[in-house]
Protein backbone atom coordinates (compact mmCIF):
# COMPACT_ATOMS: atom_id res chain seq x y z
CA UNK A 1 0.00 0.00 0.00
CA UNK A 2 1.32 3.12 -1.11
CA UNK A 3 0.02 6.61 1.01
CA UNK A 4 0.36 10.09 0.50
CA UNK A 5 0.32 12.74 3.07
CA UNK A 6 0.42 16.73 2.83
CA UNK A 7 1.12 18.94 5.48
CA UNK A 8 0.10 22.08 6.07
CA UNK A 9 0.47 24.32 9.68
CA UNK A 10 -2.59 26.15 10.37
CA UNK A 11 -4.42 23.29 11.34
CA UNK A 12 -2.13 21.90 13.57
CA UNK A 13 -2.18 21.25 17.13
CA UNK A 14 -1.42 24.92 18.94
CA UNK A 15 -1.10 26.87 15.78
CA UNK A 16 -3.46 29.86 16.48
CA UNK A 17 -1.63 32.70 15.12
CA UNK A 18 0.33 34.01 12.46
CA UNK A 19 3.28 33.98 15.20
CA UNK A 20 3.58 30.30 14.03
CA UNK A 21 3.09 30.17 10.72
CA UNK A 22 6.27 31.70 8.82
CA UNK A 23 9.92 31.64 9.61
CA UNK A 24 9.68 35.55 11.63
CA UNK A 25 7.22 34.26 14.16
CA UNK A 26 7.95 33.64 17.84
CA UNK A 27 6.68 30.52 18.17
CA UNK A 28 7.54 29.04 14.59
CA UNK A 29 10.08 26.77 15.68
CA UNK A 30 7.80 25.03 18.24
CA UNK A 31 5.09 24.57 15.56
CA UNK A 32 6.98 23.07 12.86
CA UNK A 33 8.04 20.95 15.25
CA UNK A 34 4.74 20.18 15.84
CA UNK A 35 4.26 19.89 12.55
CA UNK A 36 6.55 17.26 12.11
CA UNK A 37 5.35 15.40 15.00
CA UNK A 38 1.28 14.87 13.44
CA UNK A 39 3.38 14.06 9.86
CA UNK A 40 5.41 11.20 11.99
CA UNK A 41 1.69 10.15 14.19
CA UNK A 42 0.42 9.77 10.33
CA UNK A 43 3.42 7.98 9.35
CA UNK A 44 3.64 6.06 11.99
CA UNK A 45 -0.53 4.98 11.47
CA UNK A 46 0.26 4.32 7.94
CA UNK A 47 3.12 1.61 8.69
CA UNK A 48 0.56 -0.03 11.27
CA UNK A 49 -1.86 -0.24 8.80
CA UNK A 50 0.64 -1.88 6.15
CA UNK A 51 2.00 0.86 4.17
CA UNK A 52 4.90 0.37 1.80
CA UNK A 53 5.98 3.51 0.82
CA UNK A 54 4.91 6.92 2.58
CA UNK A 55 5.72 10.71 0.56
CA UNK A 56 5.15 13.39 3.01
CA UNK A 57 4.71 16.54 0.53
CA UNK A 58 5.38 20.00 2.86
CA UNK A 59 2.25 21.75 1.44
CA UNK A 60 2.93 25.52 3.79
CA UNK A 61 3.89 28.81 2.43
CA UNK A 62 7.93 28.29 1.73
CA UNK A 63 6.98 24.27 2.05
CA UNK A 64 10.19 24.01 3.96
CA UNK A 65 8.96 23.78 7.16
CA UNK A 66 8.84 19.98 7.93
CA UNK A 67 12.17 19.17 9.59
CA UNK A 68 13.76 16.19 7.59
CA UNK A 69 16.15 14.44 10.41
CA UNK A 70 13.21 14.10 12.70
CA UNK A 71 10.97 12.44 10.50
CA UNK A 72 10.62 8.56 10.45
CA UNK A 73 13.07 7.29 7.80
CA UNK A 74 10.78 4.87 6.34
CA UNK A 75 8.93 8.00 4.91
CA UNK A 76 10.08 10.65 2.01
CA UNK A 77 9.45 14.49 1.99
CA UNK A 78 8.88 16.66 -0.92
CA UNK A 79 10.17 19.94 -0.02
CA UNK A 80 10.35 23.82 -1.29
CA UNK A 81 8.21 25.76 -4.25
CA UNK A 82 6.86 26.38 -7.21
CA UNK A 83 6.02 22.74 -7.42
CA UNK A 84 3.18 22.16 -10.34
CA UNK A 85 0.72 19.93 -7.97
CA UNK A 86 1.60 22.38 -5.08
CA UNK A 87 0.20 21.03 -2.16
CA UNK A 88 -0.21 17.54 -3.78
CA UNK A 89 2.73 17.89 -5.56
CA UNK A 90 3.70 14.06 -6.20
CA UNK A 91 0.49 12.27 -5.66
CA UNK A 92 0.36 11.40 -9.06
CA UNK A 93 2.78 9.00 -8.65
CA UNK A 94 0.42 5.90 -8.16
CA UNK A 95 -1.05 6.43 -4.37
CA UNK A 96 -4.20 4.21 -2.46
CA UNK A 97 -4.69 7.03 -0.40
CA UNK A 98 -4.32 10.58 0.61
CA UNK A 99 -4.04 11.89 4.15
CA UNK A 100 -4.44 15.80 4.98
CA UNK A 101 -2.61 16.75 8.15
CA UNK A 102 -2.82 20.22 9.19
CA UNK A 103 -5.19 21.44 7.25
CA UNK A 104 -7.51 24.68 7.98
CA UNK A 105 -10.94 25.97 7.03
CA UNK A 106 -11.31 28.12 4.14
CA UNK A 107 -11.45 31.77 3.86
CA UNK A 108 -14.96 33.44 5.14
CA UNK A 109 -15.95 30.72 7.16
CA UNK A 110 -15.16 30.15 11.00
CA UNK A 111 -11.97 28.07 12.11
CA UNK A 112 -8.31 28.98 12.95
CA UNK A 113 -6.04 31.10 10.36
CA UNK A 114 -9.07 30.41 8.16
CA UNK A 115 -8.19 31.18 4.20
CA UNK A 116 -8.11 29.71 1.29
CA UNK A 117 -4.74 29.17 -0.83
CA UNK A 118 -3.42 33.10 -0.28
CA UNK A 119 -5.15 34.75 2.68
CA UNK A 120 -4.13 38.51 1.55
CA UNK A 121 -5.19 37.80 -1.77
CA UNK A 122 -8.05 35.31 -2.36
CA UNK A 123 -11.98 36.20 -0.43
CA UNK A 124 -13.61 33.13 -1.71
CA UNK A 125 -12.84 30.14 -4.78
CA UNK A 126 -16.15 28.76 -6.38
CA UNK A 127 -15.49 25.67 -8.41
CA UNK A 128 -18.52 25.41 -10.65
CA UNK A 129 -20.26 27.64 -8.27
CA UNK A 130 -19.48 25.48 -5.44
CA UNK A 131 -17.48 27.00 -2.09
CA UNK A 132 -14.21 25.65 -2.00
CA UNK A 133 -11.68 24.89 0.86
CA UNK A 134 -8.14 23.64 0.04
CA UNK A 135 -9.12 20.03 1.91
CA UNK A 136 -11.73 20.06 -1.40
CA UNK A 137 -9.84 21.70 -3.96
CA UNK A 138 -6.91 19.21 -3.11
CA UNK A 139 -8.69 16.55 -3.07
CA UNK A 140 -10.25 16.44 -6.59
CA UNK A 141 -6.77 16.37 -7.81
CA UNK A 142 -6.18 13.37 -5.60
CA UNK A 143 -9.27 11.84 -7.12
CA UNK A 144 -8.17 12.70 -10.43
CA UNK A 145 -5.06 10.39 -10.03
CA UNK A 146 -7.45 7.84 -8.16
CA UNK A 147 -6.42 8.53 -4.58
CA UNK A 148 -9.22 8.79 -2.18
CA UNK A 149 -8.41 11.18 1.10
CA UNK A 150 -8.88 8.68 3.70
CA UNK A 151 -8.14 11.14 6.58
CA UNK A 152 -7.80 14.74 7.40
CA UNK A 153 -7.09 16.79 10.86
CA UNK A 154 -7.42 20.55 11.76
CA UNK A 155 -9.58 22.21 13.43
CA UNK A 156 -13.03 21.15 14.87
CA UNK A 157 -14.69 24.00 12.13
CA UNK A 158 -12.30 21.77 9.12
CA UNK A 159 -13.81 18.74 10.37
CA UNK A 160 -16.71 19.33 9.85
CA UNK A 161 -16.66 21.34 6.55
CA UNK A 162 -14.52 18.04 5.28
CA UNK A 163 -17.46 15.52 6.14
CA UNK A 164 -19.76 17.62 4.99
CA UNK A 165 -18.12 18.33 1.21
CA UNK A 166 -15.98 15.01 0.80
CA UNK A 167 -18.35 12.44 2.89
CA UNK A 168 -16.82 9.49 4.00
CA UNK A 169 -13.81 10.39 5.43
CA UNK A 170 -12.17 10.09 8.91
CA UNK A 171 -11.23 12.84 10.80
CA UNK A 172 -9.28 14.36 14.30
CA UNK A 173 -9.68 17.68 15.52
CA UNK A 174 -6.58 18.48 16.96
CA UNK A 175 -8.18 21.90 18.46
CA UNK A 176 -11.56 23.31 18.96
CA UNK A 177 -11.70 27.01 17.09
CA UNK A 178 -12.70 29.80 19.48
CA UNK A 179 -12.16 32.67 17.37
CA UNK A 180 -10.02 32.84 14.46
CA UNK A 181 -6.84 33.61 16.22
CA UNK A 182 -7.62 31.50 19.24
CA UNK A 183 -8.13 27.55 20.23
CA UNK A 184 -8.57 25.05 22.96
CA UNK A 185 -5.73 22.74 21.94
CA UNK A 186 -5.22 18.97 23.10
CA UNK A 187 -2.10 18.25 24.73
CA UNK A 188 0.16 18.16 21.29
CA UNK A 189 0.85 14.59 21.90
CA UNK A 190 -2.87 13.35 22.96
CA UNK A 191 -2.99 14.91 19.31
CA UNK A 192 -0.37 12.91 17.58
CA UNK A 193 -1.62 9.49 19.30
CA UNK A 194 -5.22 10.73 18.17
CA UNK A 195 -3.91 11.05 14.53
CA UNK A 196 -1.80 7.85 14.48
CA UNK A 197 -5.18 5.99 15.71
CA UNK A 198 -7.15 7.72 13.05
CA UNK A 199 -4.96 7.08 10.25
CA UNK A 200 -4.28 3.43 10.87
CA UNK A 201 -8.24 3.27 10.83
CA UNK A 202 -9.08 5.27 7.85
CA UNK A 203 -6.45 2.98 6.12
CA UNK A 204 -7.87 -0.36 7.11
CA UNK A 205 -10.70 -1.03 4.04
CA UNK A 206 -9.76 1.49 0.90
CA UNK A 207 -12.89 -0.44 -0.81
CA UNK A 208 -15.12 1.91 1.23
CA UNK A 209 -13.67 5.19 -0.40
CA UNK A 210 -15.25 6.80 -3.03
CA UNK A 211 -12.89 9.15 -5.61
CA UNK A 212 -13.73 12.58 -5.02
CA UNK A 213 -14.01 13.78 -8.73
CA UNK A 214 -16.22 16.72 -9.22
CA UNK A 215 -18.15 16.56 -12.50
CA UNK A 216 -16.47 18.62 -15.34
CA UNK A 217 -16.15 20.75 -17.65
CA UNK A 218 -14.54 23.09 -14.60
CA UNK A 219 -14.86 26.84 -14.42
CA UNK A 220 -13.10 28.30 -11.33
CA UNK A 221 -14.36 31.13 -10.04
CA UNK A 222 -12.15 33.35 -8.04
CA UNK A 223 -13.60 36.60 -6.04
CA UNK A 224 -10.28 38.80 -4.62
CA UNK A 225 -10.34 40.57 -2.01
CA UNK A 226 -10.02 44.14 -4.04
CA UNK A 227 -10.80 45.22 -7.69
CA UNK A 228 -6.75 45.34 -8.59
CA UNK A 229 -6.04 42.39 -8.08
CA UNK A 230 -8.89 41.25 -10.33
CA UNK A 231 -7.27 43.42 -12.89
CA UNK A 232 -3.70 41.68 -12.46
CA UNK A 233 -5.59 38.21 -12.56
CA UNK A 234 -7.53 38.99 -15.56
CA UNK A 235 -4.34 39.60 -17.54
CA UNK A 236 -3.82 35.75 -18.15
CA UNK A 237 -5.52 34.48 -21.66
CA UNK A 238 -8.74 32.52 -21.49
CA UNK A 239 -10.23 34.50 -18.21
CA UNK A 240 -13.18 36.11 -17.97
CA UNK A 241 -13.99 38.89 -15.77
CA UNK A 242 -16.97 38.22 -13.65
CA UNK A 243 -17.42 41.48 -11.99
CA UNK A 244 -15.06 44.42 -10.49
CA UNK A 245 -13.14 41.59 -7.80
CA UNK A 246 -14.64 38.62 -9.44
CA UNK A 247 -12.43 36.82 -12.50
CA UNK A 248 -13.14 33.16 -13.50
CA UNK A 249 -11.08 30.32 -15.96
CA UNK A 250 -13.01 27.05 -16.81
CA UNK A 251 -10.89 23.78 -18.86
CA UNK A 252 -12.40 20.45 -19.30
CA UNK A 253 -9.86 19.54 -17.13
CA UNK A 254 -9.36 19.20 -13.85
CA UNK A 255 -5.79 20.13 -13.66
CA UNK A 256 -5.55 23.03 -16.42
CA UNK A 257 -8.65 24.48 -14.54
CA UNK A 258 -6.28 24.40 -11.74
CA UNK A 259 -3.36 25.71 -12.74
CA UNK A 260 -5.49 28.54 -14.30
CA UNK A 261 -6.45 29.25 -10.92
CA UNK A 262 -3.06 29.09 -9.69
CA UNK A 263 -2.12 31.62 -12.50
CA UNK A 264 -4.82 34.06 -11.65
CA UNK A 265 -3.48 33.67 -7.66
CA UNK A 266 0.06 34.36 -8.67
CA UNK A 267 -0.66 37.23 -10.64
CA UNK A 268 -2.82 39.23 -8.52
CA UNK A 269 -0.43 38.63 -5.57
CA UNK A 270 2.69 40.14 -8.13
ZN1 LIG B 1 -0.70 26.86 5.23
Amino acid sequence: MRVYISVDIEGICTVVNGESTGAKGYDYTRARRQMTAEANAAVLGAIAAGATEILINDSHGSMTNLIPEELHPAAELIQGTPKPLVMMEGVDGGFDAAVFIGYHARMQQPGVLSHTISGGTVSNIYLNGKPMNEAAINAAIAGYFKAPVVFVSGDDRLCQDVQAELGNVKTVAVKQAITRYSARSLHPERACELIEKGVKDALQDLAQYKLYQPEGPYTFTLQFINAGMADAAAMMPGTVRVDASTVSFSSADYIEAFRGLRCMISLARA
